[in-house]
């Protein structure tokens, strides 16, 4: 049995762990978990789709959306702004299916302010080393923006306690599979299902 509200669950970790690989890779694998859209002001990359990977947003454009409250949160990353679209992370657990929001420590904590039932998992690089040739790897950032997100990455790994769950990314299979049975056993979670249960034995 299922509770009636979907799962807000939170993915963080370090830019470059592979959030977007294993978000990506969920979302094939696992058609009942949806995708929270972020707004960002950053350049889309190259092969990056508005209204898919992101809603590509001007800084005024970013900055109306605060003022009419449009954003769960937001946050400044590196030299740009992301925020959360309010409505469809709402839409979405009011109609019983999960979403998934995939963004950084500092937005978490504003997401677990307000929605402390939700699910907060950390995705771990196996090694910081790692963490910096996959960033390297993606050949789309400079070497001073490698740095940068390199300093936000350390302090990023010092958030974690702030999380319910760790998985490590070793391999993108393993972290998928991982995340699909947290999102089950959260379903079996008592606190999520006892009002229901209750309801029932009182028919009975
Ligand atoms: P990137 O520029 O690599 O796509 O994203 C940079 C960082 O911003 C990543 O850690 C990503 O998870 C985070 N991010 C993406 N969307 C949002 C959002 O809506 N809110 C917050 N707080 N962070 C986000």
């Amino acid at each position: 049995m299922k509770d009636d509200k979907g799962l807000l669950i939170v993915l963080s970790g370090p830019a470059g762990v592979g959030k977007g690989t294993v978000c990506g890779a969920l979302r094939k694998q696992d058609s009942n978990i949806l995708y929270s859209v972020s707004a960002t002001t950053r350049q889309p990359r190259a092969g990056e789709i508005d209204g898919v990977n992101y809603f590509f947003k001007s800084k005024e454009e970013f900055k109306k959306m605060i003022e009419n409250n449009r954003l769960l949160e937001w946050a400044q990353y590196v030299d740009n702004y992301y925020g959360t679209p309010l409505d469809y992370v709402e839409e979405t657990i009011a109609n019983g299916q999960d979403i998934i929001l995939e963004i950084e420590v500092q937005g978490a904590l504003k997401v677990k302010e307000r929605y402390p039932e939700g699910v907060f998992i950390f995705l771990m690089p196996p090694s910081l080393a790692e963490l910096r040739s996959r960033i390297v790897g993606r050949g789309t950032e400079t070497e001073d923006l490698i740095n940068k997100r390199m300093t936000v990455a350390r302090a990023e790994l010092d958030m974690m306690e702030n999380y319910h769950y760790v998985v490590e990314n070793d391999k993108v299979d393993l972290a998928v599979e991982r995340i699909r049975s947290i999102v089950t056993a959260e379903h079996c979670k008592k606190d999520r299902l006892i009002d229901k249960y209750k309801q029932l034995a009182e028919v009975e």
